[in-house]
C-alpha cells in the first residue's frame, strides 16, 4: 500500500490533525488518542504489514525510537491522562504517555511517592519507562520498574488489547503476561495504560556528597552506609573525577564547587528519615562519624542544596556537548569489579585512541557504569575501537551486561550475545514470533546471537 494509502487509513481512525510527517524526515507519525485508537491503529497497520515504532519521551540513548525506512511512528503523546489514585492500596492508574515529572508531582500533592526516578524525568513517559524497564537513582531502595508495576494493558500488533488493571498484589493463575512488556522495547505490544505501587514519603530526606580517594574506599563507603542507613537508604550514586569536575563547572558558571574538585572519586548518597526520633541529617552524620576514608564531605537538607548536589550527578547532557563525538555505554557488573575494569578499560583506551576522554558515573549500589567517551572525531575508526575497548574488557568478567538499564534499541544488538545465551535469545525471539507473527513492531530493535 501506499504512504498516502496508509495515511487515509489512519487519518480515518484518529482523524487527519493527528497524523503528520515526522519533524525530521517524510515518515509518518501516529497519535493516537485512546487505546481503542492504538489497537485499530495497529490491525490497520498489521493487516498492511506496515512497520511501526513506538514514539515515548523520545528520552532512550540506544536508538530505539529512530525512524528508518518505511516505519510510521505510534506516538503516545495524547494518551496523557491520570486516571485514578487508590489511596487504600497506594495505587496510581494512569495512561502510557504520562510523563515521570507529572506522576511525581501529582503524588506528591497525595503525599504519597513512585519510587523510579531519574534525569530525563521531564520528557520520557510511563509507557517508555515500563518498555526499557528503567533504572534511575533509586534502584538500591525500590528496584526497577518493573518492581513499580501492579498492572499494565498493552495493545498486540493486530489490535488485541491485553489488559491486567486489576493492581492485585496476588494473583497467582498462571503466567505473569505483564511481566513480558516489561523491557520488551516495544517489541511485543503497545503499552497504553499502567498500575503504579506508590509508597509514603518521608517528608524529611538528606543527601551527602563524599569525596574519596578511590574505588575501594568507596565499597567500604557503601557497605557501611547499607548497613548503617538500612531502609532510610534511597540513593548511592557514583562520580569519577573527570565526570564531576566538567559537570559541576558547566552547571555552576564559576561559582566553587560543593567539594573541591581534585579527588578520584565523589559518592552522592541520599536518606529519609524513617524514625521520629532521628532526622535523616542526623542519620547520615551518625552513619558516616567514624569512617575516616572520607577526604571531603557536604551535607544538604534542604530541598533547593539537595537538587544543587543532584544537578551534579544528573547533568550528563553537559558532557553530550564537549566533544564532537559522544558515545554512551551503560554496563552492569558486581559493585566489587568496578575498579580493575574501569582501570583496563581506560588503558585500553589510553593506547588504541589516546585522544578519547572517559567521563564516568554510575549507580554504585546497582554496579551500574555509564561510560560517556568522547572523541574529536578524526579518527574513522573511533567508534569501534571505543566499542571494543569498553565490551572486550567486559569478558574478562562474569557475570556482565552490555546494557543494564537502557536495552537493546538499534545500537547494541551486535553486542546482544555478549550478555544473553543463544538459547535465550532464541526463546526471545520464539516469544516475539508469538505475538507479533507478522514482524511489524520496532522491527529495528533485533535480538541476534553472534554474527
Ligand atoms: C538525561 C538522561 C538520563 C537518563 N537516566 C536514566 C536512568 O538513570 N535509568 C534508565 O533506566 N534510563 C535512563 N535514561 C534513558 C531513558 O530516559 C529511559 O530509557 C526511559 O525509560 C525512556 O522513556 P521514553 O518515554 O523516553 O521512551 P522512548 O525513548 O520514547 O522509547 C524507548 C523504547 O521504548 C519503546 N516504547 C516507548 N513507549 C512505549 C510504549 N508505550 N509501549 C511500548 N513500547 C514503548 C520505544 O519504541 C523504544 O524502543 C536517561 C536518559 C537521559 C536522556
Amino acid at each position: 500500500m501506499t504512504t498516502d494509502g496508509i495515511k487515509d487509513l489512519l487519518e480515518g481512525i484518529v482523524g487527519p490533525n493527528h497524523v503528520f510527517s515526522s519533524p525530521d524526515g517524510p515518515r509518518l507519525v501516529v497519535r493516537p488518542g485512546s487505546t481503542e485508537e492504538v489497537s485499530r491503529c495497529l490491525a490497520t497497520m498489521n493487516a498492511q504489514a506496515v512497520p511501526v515504532v513506538t514514539l515515548g519521551g523520545m528520552t532512550g540513548l540506544v536508538g530505539g525510537t529512530d525512524l528508518f525506512g518505511s516505519v510510521i511512528g505510534l506516538s503516545t503523546e495524547r494518551l496523557s491522562k491520570i486516571h485514578s489514585l487508590d489511596p487504600i492500596r497506594k495505587l496510581l492508574f494512569v495512561d502510557a504517555g504520562v510523563k515521570l515529572e507529572e506522576i511525581h508531582r501529582f503524588v506528591s500533592e497525595h503525599g504519597l511517592r513512585y519510587g523510579v526516578d531519574f534525569g530525563a524525568r521531564g520528557s520520557c513517559t510511563i509507557g517508555g519507562n515500563i518498555a526499557t524497564n528503567a533504572g534511575g537513582n533509586s534502584v538500591v531502595r525500590f528496584g526497577m520498574t518493573r518492581a513499580n508495576i501492579v498492572g499494565l494493558e498493552a495493545v498486540l500488533s493486530d489490535g488485541r488489547i491485553l489488559s491486567d488493571m486489576g493492581g492485585l498484589v496476588k494473583n497467582n493463575t498462571g503466567y505473569d503476561l505483564k511481566h513480558l512488556f516489561v523491557g520488551s522495547e516495544g517489541t511485543l505490544g503497545v503499552v497504553t495504560k499502567a498500575v503504579l505501587r506508590l509508597s509514603r514519603p518521608s517528608s524529611d530526606t538528606a543527601s551527602v556528597l563524599l569525596a574519596l580517594n578511590g574505588l575501594d574506599d568507596a565499597l567500604a563507603v557503601m557497605a557501611t552506609l547499607e548497613h548503617r542507613c538500612g531502609q532510610s537508604l534511597l540513593s548511592m550514586e557514583i562520580m569519577w573525577n573527570r565526570y564531576f569536575k566538567t559537570v559541576s563547572k558547566a552547571i555552576l558558571k564559576g561559582s566553587p564547587p560543593p567539594l573541591s574538585d581534585a579527588f578520584p572519586i565523589y559518592i552522592l548518597a541520599q536518606v529519609e528519615g524513617v524514625d521520629a526520633d532521628i532526622s535523616a541529617q542526623d542519620v547520615l552524620v551518625r552513619s558516616l562519624d567514624d569512617v575516616d576514608l572520607i577526604q571531603e564531605s557536604a551535607l544538604a537538607d534542604s530541598r533547593s542544596g539537595q537538587e544543587a548536589f543532584w544537578s551534579i550527578r544528573d547533568g550528563s547532557e553537559f558532557i553530550e556537548t564537549s566533544h564532537p563525538r559522544v558515545l554512551s555505554f551503560d554496563v552492569s557488573m558486581r559493585p566489587q569489579d568496578y575498579a580493575t575494569y574501569v582501570e583496563k578499560v581506560e588503558k585500553r583506551l589510553g593506547e588504541a585512541l589516546p585522544n578519547a576522554v572517559p567521563y564516568n558515573f554510575g549507580h554504585l549500589a546497582d554496579g551500574n557504569v555509564h561510560f560517556m567517551i568522547g572523541h574529536d572525531n578524526m579518527v574513522p575508526e573511533a567508534d569501534h575501537i571505543i566499542e571494543t575497548c569498553v565490551y572486550e574488557t567486559l569478558s574478562d568478567y562474569w557475570p556482565t551486561s552490555v546494557s543494564a538499564e537502557h536495552g537493546i534499541g538499534r545500537e547494541k544488538a551486535d553486542h546482544l550475545w555478549r550478555s544473553r545465551s543463544v538459547e535465550e535469545i532464541g526463546v526471545m525471539n520464539a516469544i516475539r514470533a508469538v505475538l507479533d507473527p507478522v514482524g511489524i513492531l520496532n522491527p529495528h530493535v533485533q535480538y541476534r546471537t553472534r554474527k
